[in-house]
């Protein structure tokens, strides 16, 4: 199947916007984002279906329709700067990229950083900064951030972060003290201090301290 045939990515669009992903600019960026380009093998065939698959180091690219939810939910001005923590396939970072003016991103698996990047390249995305790192410390080098996207799983939205976030910016995180409970929760940083809501559940593999051991 060639995944960038038309039939395929009208049917992609459908079904993102029938789970609420509605947003002229979220869906464009998805429809310019290859998501194939980011699987391999056996994947790769499947770039277009509604559902999370595998990656390397034993993770996961996310659900496209989360990815739309979450990048809405982020509320990107083509003036922000966007922190994304769980770089994984890098896809996510990819459709940031197309509607914020740069996207820095951490993983704590080396591996999957040089893959992402490769992707990023072939697809001429230079607005995108990888790091290897954990996460949960954010990066003080570059903040703060107008945005920050979690895209791993906190038992609470890390000190770091909410310490790097901008004012008048918002965070999107999944929180939960399990794998298969969690809520994601969008934080917005104002003068008076941090608001949380609570959008919907999701489940995401877990926020993990330190380097990953590659495997
Ligand atoms: N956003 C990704 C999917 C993320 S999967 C995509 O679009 O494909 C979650 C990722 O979070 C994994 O790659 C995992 O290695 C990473 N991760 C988990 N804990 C982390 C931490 N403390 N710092 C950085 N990355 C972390």
């Amino acid at each position: 199947m060639n995944a960038l045939d038309a039939e395929t990515k009208m049917q992609f669009l459908f079904a993102l916007r029938s789970r609420g992903v509605t947003e002229t600019r979220v869906l464009e960026a998805m429809e310019s984002i290859d998501r194939g380009a980011f699987l391999r093998g056996i994947f790769a065939e499947r770039a277009y279906e509604d559902v999370p698959l595998p990656i390397s180091c034993g993770q996961t690219i996310s659900q496209p329709s989360v990815v739309g939810l979450m990048t809405q939910a982020l509320q990107v001005s083509p003036r922000d700067t966007v922190l994304e923590v769980g770089t994984g396939s890098g896809y996510q970072a990819a459709v940031l990229a197309r509607i914020a003016r740069r996207v820095y991103t951490i993983d704590r698996h080396a591996r999957l950083v040089q893959e992402a990047r490769q992707v990023f390249e072939q697809l001429n995305l230079s607005n995108i900064t990888s790091l290897v790192g954990d996460g949960s410390f954010g990066m003080p080098d570059q903040a703060p951030f107008d945005r920050i996207i979690v895209t791993a799983a906190a038992e609470d939205p890390p000190g770091p972060l909410l310490s790097q976030l901008k004012v008048g910016g918002i965070m999107v995180v999944p929180v939960g003290q399990s794998d298969t409970v969690q809520t994601l929760i969008r934080v917005r940083k104002s003068e008076n201090g941090l608001e949380y809501d609570e959008l919907r559940p999701v489940r995401f593999v877990p926020l993990l301290e330190g380097l990953g051991k590659e495997t």
